[in-house]
């Protein structure tokens, strides 16, 4: 890793692949207060980036702006080699952007079924409903088990997965996970995460916001560190091996200011 002359780290040399995602110059506020400055970061096509940063450094913030759901002051989000700065969330999630988020992304008081029916035939018309549940099912057989049952009843973790099979199912081209393990115990964000392995194996990309960031690293192989609403680092993972925690927490050295409220690693 290369360092500035304040003696921020600076990603080493670019490496080759189509990014699927771009921020560039982003910024973003709620009302008067301005949450990002200047936001610059790219997720490669078929890769996953980590987004790390202590708490109230601006993670969730990236991924609102990034579905659509909060508006950008400045900058462009390039979407799949298509400029969405200002598209509506809707037009967004069309596109193939999915976001999940620590929140329950089901219908409580619809069936597992319903809840998968409801999304494909949205997706892929009437026709397209059988197989697709047949995925679905063949991939988390737990659902299948679990067909008839309010969604609103499963466990945390089955609701991710509930969650995460619309997606492997539809081949979503990004998806956007902002915390999707938190208030989970860990052996079921085992199981979250190698769904989301899964995710990733069939070809969806993804920009992993994640409290617990050596699990996001398992996945990820680029990382952005954000503090404060700016970016600190945006390269490879191999660019902050060792030095992760120090940048999250702002420590001496890395250019950064204080551990205030920082998260962990
Ligand atoms: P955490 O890890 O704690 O979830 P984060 O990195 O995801 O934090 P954000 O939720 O993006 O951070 O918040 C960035 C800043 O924007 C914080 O200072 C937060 O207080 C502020 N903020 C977030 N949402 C709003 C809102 N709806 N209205 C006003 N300020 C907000």
């Amino acid at each position: 890793m290369t360092s500035t002359a304040e003696g921020r780290p600076t990603a080493p040399a670019p490496v080759a692949a189509e990014p699927i995602l771009e921020l560039r110059g982003v910024g973003a506020a709620y009302g008067p207060y301005e949450a990002l400055f200047d936001v610059s970061l790219t997720v490669r096509t078929g890769h996953a980036l980590a987004l790390v940063g202590a708490n109230g450094a601006g993670k969730s913030t990236v991924a609102r702006v990034v579905s659509g759901l909060v508006p950008t002051t400045g900058g462009t989000i390039v979407f799949d080699g298509r400029d969405i700065t200002g598209c509506p969330a809707y037009e967004i999630a069309r596109l193939g952007l999915s976001q999940l988020t620590e929140g329950r992304s089901v219908f409580a008081s619809l069936t597992v079924e319903e809840n998968l029916t409801l999304s494909f035939r949205r997706a892929l018309g009437r026709r397209g409903i059988p197989d697709a549940l047949a995925q679905a099912y063949e991939a988390f057989p737990r659902l299948g088990e679990r067909r008839t049952q309010s969604a609103g009843t499963l466990s945390g973790g089955e609701q991710r997965m509930l969650a995460l099979a619309r997606v492997l199912v539809l081949h979503q081209r990004l998806l956007v996970v902002d915390e999707l393990s938190f208030g989970l115990a860990p052996v079921v964000v085992d199981e979250v995460y190698s769904a989301l392995a899964r995710v990733l194996a069939s070809g969806t990309s993804l920009l992993l916001i994640e409290q617990h960031v050596d699990r996001a690293l398992v996945l990820a192989d680029d990382v952005a560190v954000l503090s404060k609403g700016r970016v600190v680092y945006d390269g490879p993972v191999a660019g902050v091996e060792g030095r992760l925690g120090d940048l999250v927490l702002g420590r001496p050295g890395t250019g950064e200011l204080s551990a205030e409220g920082a998260g962990e690693d």
